[in-house]
């Protein structure tokens, strides 16, 4: 049986009552949330807190709603919120994401199971930093930001600069994440495609895309990555060589076999580096693939 180490509990009521906490326990206290990665951290005592700080009752952080172009100071464009207790399980069935970004839905039916994704939370996933965490990719896709608050006032940190090493974030003492955003965009199609060993598990390998088209050029193009070792999780060189070109299956082959030569797998009971390098590039051009029918239909919808 595994057993956590022995900690305190408290349950808190408000962001501001869970800053003031957790800036009084200090190194020894850690949020709980879903707890469905800090808790099996806990048991196998890789995670010793001695203050858990529970935000389930926190008011105003299960929300998703779109933004107006620097509204809260995420940039100039139009960006949907998501608040950082949004459970798997909402963010599945929700139609704003549904709408903009169904890479969400996709990703999420691959995430585990219905009892973790009626409880894990996108805030406990981005601050988790596993490199297979699904979402993160997701987000890193669509060149996301995370919110962060402190006593002092709220810092957006792009997601790309978020994760500064496997299960380590910029998320600093006395500090927590209030918000995901990510951007609006019109003519864009995204996907997410995911090898698992068997249903639920977490990734052998994964990646996540997004194409905005200009009638048939690709005018932007994003991609994540999980579990293969990709530098903050995703290729910059692959995304480059998409824009300026037409989205086709020569295009989406270059791309593929640069995220495959670029990724840095690690071999382990998932498989051997070979195949998961393998499975990057290819999971990568079946979302590219996906990434532009969708588009196409989203330009069509935009033309009715
Ligand atoms: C059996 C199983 C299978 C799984 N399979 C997958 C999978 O296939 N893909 C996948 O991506 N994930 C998978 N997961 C992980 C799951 O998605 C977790 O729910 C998620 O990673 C963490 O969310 P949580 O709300 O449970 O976080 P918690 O466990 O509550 O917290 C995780 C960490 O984040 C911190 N934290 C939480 N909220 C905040 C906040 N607002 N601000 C600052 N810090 C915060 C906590 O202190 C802790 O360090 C699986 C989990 C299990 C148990």
């Amino acid at each position: 049986m595994q057993v956590p180490e022995t900690f305190d509990y408290e349950r808190v009521a408000t962001v501001e009552e869970a800053l003031q906490r957790l800036s009084h326990h200090g190194d020894e206290a850690r949020l709980i949330a879903g707890g469905h990665s800090l808790l099996p951290m806990m048991k196998l005592r890789l995670a010793l807190p001695e203050v858990l700080i529970d935000i389930n009752d926190v008011p105003g952080l299960d929300h998703v709603r779109v933004v107006a172009g620097g509204e809260g100071g995420g940039g100039g464009e139009d960006e949907i919120a998501i608040g950082a207790l949004v459970r798997h399980a909402a963010i599945l069935t929700d139609p704003i994401l549904g709408e903009h970004w169904p890479i969400f839905a996709d990703a999420e039916r691959k995430i585990a199971d219905p009892l973790v994704r009626n409880r894990g939370t996108i805030g406990g996933s981005v601050c988790q930093a596993d490199p297979a965490e699904d979402l993160s990719a997701v987000i890193t896709a669509l060149r996301g930001s995370v919110v962060v608050q402190s006593a002092d006032g709220r810092r957006t940190v792009p997601i790309r600069e978020f994760h500064t090493g496997p299960w380590e974030t910029v998320v600093g003492d006395g500090e927590m994440v209030v918000e995901v955003r990510v951007p609006i965009r019109t003519s864009v199609g995204s996907a997410y495609e995911k090898v698992e060993r068997r249903v639920g598990d977490w990734a052998v390998a994964a990646a996540g895309t997004f194409l905005r088209m200009d009638g048939n050029t690709i005018a932007e193009a994003g991609i994540g990555l999980a579990a293969v070792g990709a530098t903050h999780m995703t290729c910059p060189e692959a995304e480059e060589s998409l824009v300026g070109g037409p989205a086709d299956a020569d295009a989406f082959a270059t791309a593929a076999g640069i995220v495959s030569a670029a990724v840095d797998p690690t071999a382990d009971q998932r498989g051997p580096v070979d195949y998961k390098r393998h499975l990057a590039g290819e999971l990568t051009r079946r979302a590219l693939a996906r990434s532009a029918d969708r588009a196409r239909d989203d330009s069509l919808r935009e033309d009715a």
